[in-house]
């Protein structure tokens, strides 16, 4: 898709599940399409092995997203790896800016820039990711069978996360930092206290990971029933994901208590020619996986190609 003097029907930000399915629908559209993203594949990239994504019993991350961007780059969709700095309405169009100096104009641009999770910042944390140390539960329960596992934290997604890991998992210690679950919903606590095999850790933090090439236990800072190593063979750190939301802030689009994007249920955002798509939004509530972003990514191209086709029409 070729473009002239720096003009894209649409730029897309990302280089996850979302943006890569929004370029695939916006290429398909005939749409002159720009991708502009950080890094390579997003999350999914990272997540280790997905046995979630339809049609793919079992794919690595970064496999599955190389197999996104091929499938765009059919399409001779440019992908810029860069990171956008700035986005600015004038005159109609949109003035997106990357940090790497290059401007493009845009006549719509579609926010896939995902989230930030929150993390522990313990040593090997980052480097045990998918050998031993997860940050998804929805994700990676099912490879816990007759395991002993840990999750840490205390809002709905740690303790929804705990109920689910105790279908899987052997035992499964639920830490919290604070004295008192106060957050999830009295039906979500009706099932925890119910649960058989969770051990709920108040007031506790984790202090160290230990392994040697992968999780093997955990130290924490108060003994639990006079232990304070945990023998486990996984880690759930279930403590929330912060929204990018540099770019939307720029533009003052609506955010939600959780700093997502607010959409409607085409993507488009309180801003005209501005959809937003994947984790950075609020679109599937607290179910945020790779097909989800995929879905909304296409679906905020679809918007995106009616709000041009307008454009080009009035
Ligand atoms: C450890 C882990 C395991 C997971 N396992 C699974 C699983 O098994 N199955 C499943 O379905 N889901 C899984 N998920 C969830 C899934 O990965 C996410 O829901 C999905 O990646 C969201 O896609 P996205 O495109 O919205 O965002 P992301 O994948 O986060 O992509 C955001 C993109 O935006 C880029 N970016 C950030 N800022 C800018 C900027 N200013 N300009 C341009 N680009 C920018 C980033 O570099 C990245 O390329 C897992 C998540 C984690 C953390």
């Amino acid at each position: 898709m070729n473009s002239k003097n720096n003009y894209y029907d649409v730029v897309i930000a990302g280089q996850g599940a979302a943006a890569f399915a929004a370029g695939l629908y916006s290429a398909r559209y005939q749409m002159d399409t720009l991708i502009i993203g950080e890094t390579f594949g997003g999350e999914t990239a990272t997540g280790g092995l997905i046995e979630n994504y339809p049609g793919y019993p079992e794919i690595d991350g970064f496999d599955l997203m190389l197999k996104f961007k091929e499938q765009v780059e059919k399409y001779d969709v440019p992908i810029v790896d860069d990171k956008v700095d700035s986005v600015k309405k004038q005159d109609g169009l949109f003035k997106v800016n990357t940090f790497g100096g290059e401007t493009f104009s845009a006549g719509s641009v579609i926010l896939a820039v995902g989230r930030d999770r929150r993390t522990l910042n313990l040593q090997n944390e980052e480097e045990w990711v998918g050998r031993g140390v997860s940050y998804c539960s929805t994700c990676d329960a099912p490879m816990h069978k007759n395991n002993v596992v840990a999750i840490v934290g205390g809002g709905n997604a740690a303790v929804e996360g705990a109920i689910l890991l105790a279908r899987y998992a052997s035992e499964v210690y639920l830490i919290y930092r604070k004295g008192k679950f106060t957050r999830p919903e009295p039906i979500i606590l009706e099932q925890l206290n119910q649960s058989q095999n969770i051990h709920q850790v108040m007031s506790t933090n984790v202090t160290q990971l230990h392994g040697t090439d992968g999780l093997d236990s955990i130290s924490i800072d108060k003994a639990y029933n006079g232990v304070s190593k945990l023998d486990v063979d996984g880690i759930f750190i279930e403590i929330g994901a912060d929204p990018r939301v540099e770019i939307p802030n720029q533009l003052n689009l609506e955010l939600n208590e959780k700093n997502e994007v607010i959409v409607d249920s085409a993507m488009k955002t309180n801003m005209d020619g501005i959809f937003a798509a994947g984790d950075l939004c609020n679109s599937s509530g607290d179910l945020k996986q790779t097909i989800t972003a995929a879905s909304q990514g296409a679906i905020a191209a679809t918007s995106s190609y009616h709000y041009i086709m307008n454009l080009k029409s009035s």
